[in-house]
């Protein structure tokens, strides 16, 4: 796995947990109770990141956490398998 991920899944956090996470983006403190992002490198959800929503639209907005999807438009396209049917014998 590189050390970028290339894209990132998100998604709105819920948290009853009373625990304090530290955004990556601004080094500041977040509260696991406040409104909130859950980021997954890759769709990795074992190594998730918590970021403030505020935080991860400016990222966004830099292009700097691309989708899975907007990753993939970037990524040249895989050639068209091109269909050989065999030929049947009757
Ligand atoms: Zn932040």
């Amino acid at each position: 796995m590189a050390e970028r991920p290339l894209w990132w899944e998100a998604r709105r956090a819920q948290s009853t947990k009373p625990a304090t996470y530290k955004c990556p983006f601004c080094g500041k403190q977040l509260p696991a109770m406040s409104e909130h992002m859950l980021l997954f490198p890759e769709g990795d959800h074992q190594r998730r990141r918590h970021a403030h929503s505020v935080c991860v639209m400016q990222m966004r907005k830099a292009g700097k956490l691309p989708t899975k999807a907007e990753w993939q438009a970037t990524q040249p396209k895989p050639p068209r398998r091109r269909w050989l049917p065999w030929r049947r014998s009757g």
